[in-house]
């Protein structure tokens, strides 16, 4: 990590020196790190960002995904996989298919339900392996880099990605110039305004530094987009299992559960906790009713764990209707 916790930092995209730090600092992943926000551009950001060599450490093979592509036990595999094919299917009733780039397609089942929905697609996926595996296992075109796709495309999906990258604003402006007249841009990150952040604190499971380099309230990303050159058109703060998993974890983390443990034991990790953590979970059973109570309030006050924003190019498809 650079430079040392106590420099602060300037904001990327207003370069404000008035940045105020929310959180922190706490140990995660072995670094120590801090999120700092700023108020005119409503966007918090980690510091200190890691060096080349700590981003290398932390997304080494098996550590950040396991076992070529898949994070978690089949159940909750199963589960993301439902909740993908509800997303593909709201957006198939609302436009016809075409060209789709899935930007951060991991190992490519998203992409593939796509062109199993009869799009065609490509992949960004920066992970050599993984973009291996996302070609040999679903036959898609999948690049290492955005500069490397090949537009116009009518849909790009950048779906929990924005939060890792280095230079947000330089990947939304891409997508800008890779989009076709009417397409849309779909993006969704974890929501640093919602209310299951504020419960959480530090230990909020969304917000996952130092993985996460900026962490967006909805007023921020709103702004980033605009200042890359689009128009949203619609937001929604709802996904089911984001949300509730976001409240469970983060109501875990808060009670002093050994951090993280559950997610550890659904990333295929149980061997690793210890038979305390695994009896200590069992005791924490209460966190159920209470993460389902915060998902009704959320709802009602509309400040989910996640907003998923679509966006059209400014000015030449602002009138397109969804
Ligand atoms: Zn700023």
């Amino acid at each position: 990590m650079h430079p040392a916790t106590s420099d602060k930092p300037t904001c990327r995209f207003c370069g404000s020196a008035e940045l105020h730090e929310t959180i922190g600092p706490v140990l995660r992943s072995g670094a120590l790190c801090s999120v700092f926000f700023c108020d005119q551009c409503s966007i918090g950001m980690t510091w200190p960002q890691p060096d080349a060599a700590t981003l290398v450490r932390l997304y080494a093979p098996g550590e950040y995904r396991a076992d070529r592509g898949k994070r978690f036990i089949a159940p909750i595999e199963f589960l993301f996989e439902l909740h993908k094919k509800w997303l593909i299917w709201r957006i198939n009733s609302s436009m016809k298919s075409g060209r789709m780039l899935d930007v951060g397609c991991g190992s490519g089942f998203l992409a593939s339900l796509f062109a199993g929905a009869g799009w065609d697609v490509t992949g960004v996926e920066r992970d050599d392996d993984t973009a291996i595996h996302a070609r040999e296992t679903y036959r898609i075109a999948v690049v290492t880099d955005i500069d490397h796709a090949r537009g116009p495309f009518d849909l790009i999906m950048v779906n929990h990605v924005l939060e890792h990258l280095d230079d947000p604003l330089r990947m939304l402006e891409k997508c800008r110039e890779l989009l076709a007249p009417g397409g849309r841009l779909i993006i969704a990150v974890p929501n640093f305004s919602s209310l299951q952040a504020k419960v959480g604190g530090a230990g909020w499971f969304h917000l996952d530094m130092p993985f996460h380099l900026y962490h967006f309230s909805e007023q921020g990303l709103v702004g980033l987009l605009h200042k890359a050159g689009f128009s949203v058109v619609e937001s929604s703060h709802a996904d089911w299992i984001q949300n509730i998993y976001g409240w469970l974890q983060s109501l875990l983390n808060r009670a002093g559960i050994s951090y993280n443990a559950l997610y550890d034991l659904l990333r295929m990790r149980g061997r690793g906790i210890s038979a305390s953590a695994w009896s200590s979970l069992l005791c924490c059973l209460w966190a159920v009713p209470l993460a389902l109570l915060g998902i009704c309030v959320e709802r009602v006050c509309r400040t989910g764990g996640v907003i998923r924003c679509t966006a059209v190019v400014a000015d030449r498809d602002s009138k397109v209707q969804l």
